[in-house]
């Protein structure tokens, strides 16, 4: 019988959102779960948002500005770069189909770290290029020199997860120096730095600042996470001008809304309060991670704003157990356990669910 869609996207797995807080209260009966798991962060929309909201939707009759101009323009101030080299998109992730639709053939390869981002394989997917996954290491981080020996000459893209979802893990200058200085020039590398202002190891190099004007890197930012505006839309990345250029042409047209852009403009004058929240992140995140070490003592150390429970096969059961006490976590079955910083409030409500969990599976 003949078919509408491709059938290789059969056994594609979709991407999971985490549970629906009202739905769970619901169900429990209670007047208020807790959600930690899409890596929000916690404190709500920047001050300023708002207020830059309501004003862009009395416009929002009219198309965006399709060249981002204002906001790439302020980017490009804040991160010291050329704003032809920057391309916003509706989240980074759409920025990493992107990269992956103007780089590869069906059949090409990219090649990532495995168990990392669970957007990577769905990209990969959408295009017709194949995934070639490169295990972690034993201590969940990406094992670069096995990634960099997995390139082969159909290798079109190789991403970087630094700091990786889920793990938490990071890699240091001296060992992603060495794996860009191993990776063909004629391969594009993207650095997933989604997490990028949770860092606080200094051995964990700023791609913008330590490589930035390397010609096969690309460097992926998003604002979701540290600047709040997950709800909105908005991404960006860095490369050369001419795989700028490249981008752009594969690009949805108008995909940075006109609400997403006012909102990034403002959002990005508020960097101080994006320091101060961040910090307190970093401290729970530190204070979270020792509390459960007491638990579970191979909780890797995290450079992002959640950590990584590694629990193999009791990982849903997990899941299941802290979710029926009003925490939603994010498992993935037979792995681990992502969970994000929430507030000091929620990471206590987190940490005895988590006990009581750990007790009972
Ligand atoms: C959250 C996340 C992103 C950003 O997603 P948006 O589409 O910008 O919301 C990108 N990469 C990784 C690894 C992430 O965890």
């Amino acid at each position: 019988m003949s078919r509408l869609t491709r059938s290789d996207l059969d056994a594609l797995p979709g991407y999971v959102p985490g549970r629906n807080v009202a739905d769970l209260a619901r169900d429990l009966g209670i007047p208020e779960a807790i959600k930690l798991a899409s890596n929000e962060v916690p404190f709500g929309p920047l001050p300023g948002v708002p207020e830059a909201i309501a004003e862009a939707v009395t416009t929002s009759h009219r198309y965006p500005d399709m060249g981002v101009t204002v906001l790439r323009d302020k980017l490009a101030a804040r991160y010291g770069v050329d704003p032809d080299r920057i391309v916003t998109g509706c989240g980074s992730v759409a920025l990493a189909e992107h990269l992956a639709k103007a780089t590869c053939f069906p059949g090409d390869e990219i090649v990532y770290a495995w168990r990392s981002f669970e957007a990577y394989p769905i990209i990969a997917a959408g295009v017709g290029a194949t995934s070639v996954r490169v295990p972690n290491t034993p201590g969940h981080g990406h094992h670069l020199s096995a990634m960099a020996a997995a390139v082969t000459d159909r290798t079109r893209l190789v991403l970087v997860c630094n700091p990786n979802n889920p793990t938490g893990t990071s890699v240091t200058r001296a060992d992603l120096d060495r794996f860009l200085d191993d990776v063909p020039s004629d391969v594009l590398v993207v650095l997933d730095e989604a997490y990028r202002e949770f860092v606080t190891d200094a051995q964990v190099p700023d791609a913008l600042a330590a490589y930035g004007d390397r010609p096969n890197v690309v460097v992926l930012r998003t604002l979701s996470k540290a600047w709040g505006l997950a709800g909105l839309r908005v991404g960006f990345l860095v490369a050369q001008p001419e795989v700028a250029t490249a981008i752009r042409k594969v690009v949805t047209p108008f995909s940075t809304s006109l609400v997403a852009q006012a909102a990034a403009i403002a959002a990005l004058d508020a960097g101080a309060e994006v320091e101060r929240r961040c910090a307190i992140v970093v401290a729970e995140r530190n204070r979270v991670t020792e509390a459960l070490r007491k638990l579970l003592p191979d909780v890797p150390a995290s450079q992002a704003n959640f950590v990584w429970l590694p629990l193999g096969d009791r990982a849903a059961a997990f899941g299941a157990a802290c979710e029926s006490r009003g925490v939603i976590v994010r498992p993935f079955p037979g792995d681990g356990v992502r969970v994000t910083i929430g507030t000091p409030e929620e990471n206590d409500a987190f940490l005895a669910a988590a006990e009581a969990a750990l007790g009972q599976i």
